[in-house]
């Protein structure tokens, strides 16, 4: 196996350890992310990237669901 030089390693790929190897690489840093958890598509698995016509009842709310189907918030509360 080919030994490569790496100056960081970056553990998960989240929110905090994504901008970090996005700013670290766009420097010139060297950054390998080691990640534990499964392949995840942001376009397909992502409620805000999916629209409304998409959705059961074409995404209006319900009483558990006060935003719209793809509401993910807890206790939401509707506007007054
Ligand atoms: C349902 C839900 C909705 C949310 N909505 C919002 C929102 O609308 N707006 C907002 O600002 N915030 C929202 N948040 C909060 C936001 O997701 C978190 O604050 C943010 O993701 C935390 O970032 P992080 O980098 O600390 O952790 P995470 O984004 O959780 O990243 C950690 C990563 O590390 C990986 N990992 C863990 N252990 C290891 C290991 N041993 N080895 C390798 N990889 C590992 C994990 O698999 C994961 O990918 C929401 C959270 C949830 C649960």
């Amino acid at each position: 196996m080919k030994e490569e030089q790496t100056d960081v390693v970056v553990i998960g790929s989240g929110a905090a350890g994504g901008m970090a190897a996005y700013e670290l690489t766009r420097s010139g840093v060297r950054v390998v992310m080691l990640e534990a958890g499964r392949d995840y598509s942001p376009q397909v698995e992502t409620p805000m990237f999916q629209t409304n016509e998409r959705a059961p009842l074409r995404g209006a709310s319900t009483p558990e669901k006060v935003w719209g189907y793809f509401d993910a918030t807890i206790d939401a509360e509707p506007f007054r």
